[in-house]
């Protein structure tokens, strides 16, 4: 058996955890030759995805049909409906090339939202934006503002101002939207509060990243969001999307792709799920749907955590936890991947902060041992997800042929979670084969960079691009 990964730190520690610690890095670790196993298997899904028949990523065409050339002017809304705030700005292109200005506010999202009915949901999003607007325009005379509505969910789209909701991703559950244009109701709430907006393009997050990221780097070609959910997209041409032969477009124009990659391995061939994977799905409001998602993505990390360690004091091999009460710690989803997080950037030597979190937070008094093992399981876990997060950037890289290029990233768990960024470059280097003297991150062929506000300026920049295709009679 391989020896822990900390050398001398665990001397002290029971042989029964030492077992354990073993199992898990056993379960949760992912070799380099399983990471190219995954990347070449989802080549093969990003490539069945935009055929007529389809697989199980749906690679959705976005009709975002260009990148800005900087050139872009206006005055544009954006609207973000995120998991826990809702985001309105108002952002205007100026004439200088790739400058804007913006002004923002930020709105709670209820947590009944999520669960609750549609017309409560479309009701709240517009009573924001007219307060928006009551506030930053009052009095004036206004015409219509276009909108860059950013939907971060799977939508089937024929044209860019609307959206089939394919079904609710990252927890949402509201009844009556699932098989539905989102946009006419949406457009029906701000009617009947008479809110001056017009609908002009219906966004994914990942596509606002890759746009608002090209605006001001023109080797970007990939958007990601690594959050609460976990997707990406990138510039396909027509004439690789068979399922859109139909329509009898130009093959050279572009169009971007929100892979929706979350849904990978729907069909349990290839990733290394784990029996608390299992349960997350079985547990989740979507059975059998986004697979790779809740692996990886931050709304899941902390629950795989907190499965493993009930499951752990509850297993006849191992002592954790010993007669304390769990009550806390046995309540899904109490634990986020901001806890992970701070476990995971508490200094190795004491780990005073996570003994103090369990303490009071779940009430739970953890002994030196049960603290590392804890500790070595949140690498785990924060490892493995970025790990196989970069099997999904190393798949659009190859399938596209580029050796070299950027990658927009943003979310949460990129921008917070402590080492994704490392983890995620050392696995594409593992993947992608590079020669030994590249690797300390910066260079590498193939760069994830943090991304410029794609559910903000990207939204704006779609919209722009859109009334610019219009106006030149494109369809
Ligand atoms: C959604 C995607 C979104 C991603 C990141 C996923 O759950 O299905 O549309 O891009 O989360 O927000
Ligand atoms: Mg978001």
């Amino acid at each position: 058996k391989k020896p822990p990964s900390r050398k001398g730190s665990m001397a002290d520690v029971p042989q029964d955890l030492i077992t354990q610690i073993n199992r898990l890095e056993e379960l949760f670790t992912v070799p380099a030759k399983k990471l190219k196993a995954i990347s070449d298997h989802f080549v093969d899904e990003l490539t069945k995805g935009l055929t007529v028949e389809g697989g199980s990523i749906p690679m959705n065409p976005t009709w975002c049909m260009a990148f800005p050339d900087g050139n872009e002017t206006g005055t544009f809304l954006a609207l973000d409906m995120g998991g826990t705030n809702l985001r309105v700005c108002e952002i205007t292109l100026l004439e200088e090339k790739g400058e804007f200005d913006i002004i923002q506010s930020k709105y709670k999202m209820p947590e009944e939202l999520k669960t609750g009915t549609s017309e409560e949901l479309w009701g709240y999003i517009a009573d924001c934006l007219q307060q928006f607007i009551e506030y930053h325009h009052q009095e004036e005379e206004l015409d219509e503002l276009p909108l860059g509505f950013t939907f971060s969910y799977p939508a089937t789209q024929d044209y860019i101002d609307h959206g089939v909701l394919q079904r609710w991703t990252k927890g949402f559950d509201i009844e009556g939207v699932e098989g539905n244009d989102v946009v006419p109701p949406f457009e029906a709430a701000l009617a009947e509060r008479g809110v001056p907006i017009r609908l002009t393009a219906l966004v994914n997050d990942t596509t606002g990243t890759l746009i608002a990221s090209a605006y001001t780097d023109t080797e970007m070609k990939i958007g990601c969001i690594f959050g609460t959910g976990c997707n990406a997209a990138y510039m396909e041409n027509v004439g690789s999307i068979p399922k859109l032969a139909h329509m009898n477009l130009d093959p050279e124009l572009p169009m971007a792709i929100n892979c929706e990659w979350g849904a990978f391995d729907n069909e349990h061939q290839i990733l290394p799920r784990t029996t608390y994977d299992i349960i997350i799905d079985k547990e989740s409001p979507r059975p059998g749907q986004q697979s790779f998602e809740k692996m990886i993505a931050g709304l899941y990390l902390g629950e795989i955590f907190r499965l493993v360690l009930v499951d752990l004091h509850e297993s006849l091999e191992c002592k954790i936890f010993e007669g304390q009460d769990l009550g806390k710690l046995k309540k899904p989803y109490s634990l986020d991947a901001g806890f992970l997080s701070a476990v995971e950037e508490d200094p190795f030597e004491n780990l005073s902060e996570t003994e103090d979190m369990f303490r009071n937070k779940l009430g739970i008094v953890c002994n030196k041992p049960e603290l590392e093992l804890i500790r070595r399981l949140a690498e785990l876990i924060g490892t493995r997800a970025a790990r196989l997060s970069a099997c999904g950037v190393a798949a659009i890289c190859k399938k596209k042929g580029w050796d070299k290029a950027h990658v927009g990233a943003d979310g949460s768990v990129f921008n917070k979670y402590p080492h994704f960024k490392q983890r995620g470059a050392q696995a594409l280097k593992e993947i992608l084969d590079w020669p030994a003297h590249k690797g300390k991150g910066k260079n590498d062929p193939v760069e994830i960079l943090p991304a410029e506000d794609g559910s903000g300026v990207g939204a704006a920049l779609i919209a722009a691009l859109t009334l610019k295709r219009v106006q030149q009679g494109q369809n």
